[in-house]
């Protein structure tokens, strides 16, 4: 142990760090703080104060392992804990690794923010011709930027910054959709998108995974069309090509998918509101498919909102455990539209819940281009295949 006293400081001063930092034959301290305290009549404050200011105290045998400078013991704790501990690393230059790490890190992030920067260019560098483009891709693109189209038009917001909209009835749909646009290189990731939108592989500056909902999307250049163009061009040609035949398969799947969706979430909604314990599976999406011909999914809301109503009862009846009554569901609400029908009972339309608002897919195609509002939740799939 080797003190090193500050200039300017009273023998007194001196006589209290050395007896603060005296050590026995076993290396342990000779005097108590509370000893040295009472024996020169000051409080603990000054005596940290006192040795604070007059003096450093460096190991004889311990270095810094980075620059070998003696090591300074902050306090009697770190003298302690310097026998036990391996790191003796100085402070200044610990200081130094996490800016080195910083400034490296600043570096990859600079890179690899130019590397999206590239390849959005060179994205928006190649014309594409807007004849290629299929009905399919044109309905899609056109949900995108009725949704999430930035104020100025330069490019499209995350599907997950439009809050309590929907992009399509189900997230899993919706991720479809945007691959179905990414993979045909009608979208492309903007550089601008947020840090936890992508996740980079470590050290790399061109791999990475992102999250297709949580992306900021680059919008195509289609034959040097400004955006509102190629948006309008967009309206018109749907609205055109909805009644050729060679769309109507298109149409219909997505009509279809887009009822089940519906229904999917809404049993989901209702599962969780009545703490019911269910996951649907194919039987379920049999289920729904069949029973979707004949109603519409407005109609279904209420078939499944008896189902579950009903499993309720068994439950508290104590009849079923939970499980069991959560298994019924799908038999109800089968046997229901079933005895509907035979009966021909007229079941009331239910609306919307808010948590469950129509998608912009939907509101493209039967708002905006079939003129029928809200078609998809208000019309059995036998009553749409004659809009289209
Ligand atoms: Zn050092």
């Amino acid at each position: 142990m080797n003190l090193i006293f500050s200039p300017n400081i009273t023998d007194l001063e001196k006589e209290i760090c050395q007896k603060y930092w005296e050590l026995d034959k076993e290396n342990n301290f000779i005097h108590t703080a509370k000893d040295l305290c009472q024996e020169y009549q000051i409080n603990n404050t000054q005596l940290s104060k006192t040795l604070e200011r007059c003096c450093l105290v460096h190991s004889d045998t311990i270095q810094c392992p980075k620059c070998l400078s003696p090591y300074v013991f902050k306090n009697r704790t770190d003298f302690k804990n310097t026998k036990n501990t391996s790191s003796t690393t100085c402070r200044q230059c610990i200081q130094e690794e996490i800016q080195k790490r910083q400034q490296e890190q600043h570096r990859l992030e600079l890179k690899r923010y130019q590397y999206l920067c590239d390849s959005a260019d060179s994205f928006l560098s190649k014309e594409l011709n807007y004849d290629d483009l299929t009905f399919l891709d044109k309905l899609y693109l056109l949900s995108l930027i009725k949704m999430c189209i930035s104020e100025d038009l330069s490019y499209l917001d995350s599907v997950t910054s439009r809050l309590n909209q929907k992009l399509t009835p189900s997230q899993d749909f919706s991720a479809e959709l945007l691959k179905h646009l990414y993979h045909n290189n009608l979208i492309q990731i903007s550089p601008d998108s947020t840090k936890e939108s992508i996740d980079w592989r470590e050290n790399q500056v061109d791999g990475f995974s992102f999250y297709l909902e949580r992306v900021r999307w680059i919008i195509p250049n289609f034959n040097g069309l400004r955006t509102n163009e190629f948006i309008e061009k967009l309206e018109k040609d749907i609205k055109n090509s909805i009644n050729d035949t060679e769309n109507h398969q298109a149409l219909y799947d997505i009509f279809k998918r887009s009822a089940l969706e519906e229904c999917l979430s809404y049993l989901t909604y209702k599962i969780n509101e009545y703490n019911l314990n269910f996951s649907a599976g194919e039987k379920t999406r049999y289920v729904f498919n069949k029973i979707l011909n004949d109603y519409a999914v407005s109609q279904v809301y209420y078939f499944i909102d008896k189902g579950c109503r009903d499993a309720v009862a068994n439950y508290s009846k104590g009849t079923y455990s939970k499980k069991h009554a959560s298994n019924t569901i799908i038999g109800s609400i089968e046997r229901l539209s079933e005895r509907a029908t035979l009966e021909n009972w007229q079941i009331k339309s239910w609306n919307r819940i808010k948590e469950l608002p129509q998608s912009y897919l939907s509101i493209v195609i039967f708002d905006l281009i079939l003129n029928k509002k809200d078609g998809g939740f208000n019309f059995s799939l036998n009553e749409l295949v004659l809009f289209s």
